[in-house]
């Protein structure tokens, strides 16, 4: 039927690589004990390359040719201007190579081609900034008039282990690799193992913007091999990761021995809270793009939308009529808006939560697979309306494109059900309430408010989560204070 769609017509980019392997000390190489993992692309779930799966051993390998670079090497000791320099032509390359590495990541990822476009720009401009901030850092100095002069020495602190997740895998690693680098540390990023492919490209790209050999290391492989290997390198001071809360948990546990450095960012159940005196039609695009844009798979997603009860019934209607509008397809097709999740066990994670909801709840759209995709990990974006608090799908991260609605009464009963996940994340807040805006922001439970306004991001503000969503903040000289040690020196007068 012309309804039906067929594997044949998926995107299978050129030139794909023979194999993914390491990147340590400028070379690309295989594991030392030649152990490989499968790695699969989300519409076939066919098997299209192999990666090296990276143990303790190949950790090591990486640790020792960062800590070199580190010790010996000319990185650490550049001026500001020089590092930024090579961030810049970074950012360059990555900007110029856009378009093939949105093809490779959205292949890699299920990601539609037109938000994998969006998020290389991202990591582009994450390179730029950091580029930008590094020479533009300024130190505090302190004088006691006619007693004493105090003054601040920033420096790197060594070998950063980045720990990142497969949702834009790129453009989260850029958010690390960028700051961590422009102070002077050198790395070793371990990239989740759901989507190698375009971090495999960072190797090419450094060389060419001629960042020296040993500085940026990569280990593929398996969290409980690799990862925990990374967490557990006694020379390797800091550790930045982004995952999910319960991994957070264990590599700070693993990390504590010796007393790392760490950042976590990590799971969400953020609300959009929409007040009867919002813009209806503003508030009800907004949080459709809030949860099905990136195929839900957003750690700031909007998954939760509490409704003023006497908007609640317009609210309902307006919003699961758009969602059964919004295109699911080939993640290659421009016309896409959601694509295909990015394996089958996570699919079949959100397609369980999808029939616990089924139980807790009212469908009001979606509900299974979408018409006409009999393979692949394809999920219609599905609505839950009337959802209680105490739902399964109201208190857990699903991170697919799967929403829970719920109505409230008044802003003391919708401040007390924003807050009433473990998770602090992100919030959205729909109202013409210019006092309840800020008070409500101030009240609510998150590390970031979005008033009457779409998820766009500042990257001079602070990132992060409180509760269960994370620890520490990164963004704009947050990251440089991540990723430095400060040191206080005193002058007597
Ligand atoms: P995950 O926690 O399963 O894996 C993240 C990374 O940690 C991967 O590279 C994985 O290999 C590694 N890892 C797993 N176990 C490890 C261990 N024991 N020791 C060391 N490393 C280990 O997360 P995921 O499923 O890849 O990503 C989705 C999650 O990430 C969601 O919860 C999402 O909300 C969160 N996330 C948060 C942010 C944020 O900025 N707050 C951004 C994106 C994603």
């Amino acid at each position: 039927t012309p309804n039906q769609a067929s594997l044949s017509e998926r995107h299978v980019p050129a030139d794909l690589p023979e194999r993914i392997q390491h990147y340590i000390n400028g070379e690309f190489v295989d594991s030392l004990d030649g152990s490989t993992f499968d790695v699969l692309e989300p519409v076939s779930n066919e098997t299209y390359v192999q990666a090296a799966a990276g143990k303790k051993a190949d950790i090591d390998r990486a640790v020792e040719a960062a800590r070199k670079a580190f010790t010996e090497g000319p990185w650490p000791k550049m001026l500001p201007r020089e590092r930024s320099r090579v961030l810049h032509r970074i950012a360059d390359i990555v900007e110029t190579r856009g378009d093939r590495l949105a093809e490779l990541e959205s292949f890699d990822s299920g990601l539609p081609i037109s938000q994998a476009l969006g998020q290389a720009r991202r990591a582009a401009e994450n390179f730029r900034f950091f580029a930008d901030l590094i020479v533009a850092q300024s130190d505090d100095t302190f004088k006691v008039p006619g007693r004493q002069i105090n003054y601040v020495n920033r420096k790197p602190i060594g070998v950063a282990g980045l720990i990142t997740p497969w949702n834009t895998p790129f453009m989260l690693e850029s958010w690390k690799l960028g700051p961590a680098l422009a102070t002077g540390n050198t790395v070793v990023l371990k990239p989740a193992e759901f989507t190698p492919l375009s971090a495999s490209l960072w190797a090419g790209i450094f060389e060419e913007a001629e960042l020296p050999a040993g500085v940026f290391n990569l280990v593929n492989g398996i969290g409980e091999d690799a990862g925990d290997a990374l967490v557990k390198h006694p020379d390797v001071p800091l550790i930045s990761f982004t995952g999910e809360s319960k991994t957070g948990q264990l590599i700070f546990a693993n990390a504590a021995p010796y007393l790392k450095g760490l950042s976590m960012e990590l799971g969400g159940k953020s609300p959009a809270i929409v007040f009867d005196d919002a813009d209806l039609d503003g508030a009800v695009d907004a949080c459709i793009f809030g949860v099905f844009s990136l195929n839900g798979e957003r750690c700031t997603a909007g998954s939760r939308i509490l409704v003023q009860r006497s908007i609640y019934d317009e609210f309902v209607e307006k919003y699961a009529a758009q969602a059964k509008r919004v295109k699911v397809g080939y993640p290659h097709d421009p016309k896409t808006e959601v694509g295909a999740l990015v394996h089958p066990e996570h699919f079949e994670k959100v397609m369980s939560y999808v029939e616990i909801g089924k139980s807790e709840a009212k469908l009001a759209a979606g509900g299974g697979r979408p018409e006409g995709f009999e393979f692949g990990n394809f999920v219609a974006p599905t609505v839950f309306v009337d959802v209680p608090p105490t739902a399964r799908i109201f208190q857990e991260e699903i991170f697919g494109p799967v929403v829970a609605i719920t109505p409230f009464d008044t802003e003391e009963e919708a401040l007390e059900l924003a807050n009433n996940t473990k998770y602090g994340l992100a919030a959205y807040v729909w109202t013409n309430d210019l006092k309840r805006a800020h008070n409500f922001a101030q009240a609510v439970e998150s590390g970031m408010v979005w008033l009457n306004s779409n998820n766009v991001r500042d990257l001079r503000t602070p990132f992060g989560g409180v509760k269960a969503s994370g620890l520490g903040h990164e963004g704009g000289y947050r990251s440089i204070d991540f990723y430095t040690d400060q040191q206080a020196v005193h002058i007597n007068l």
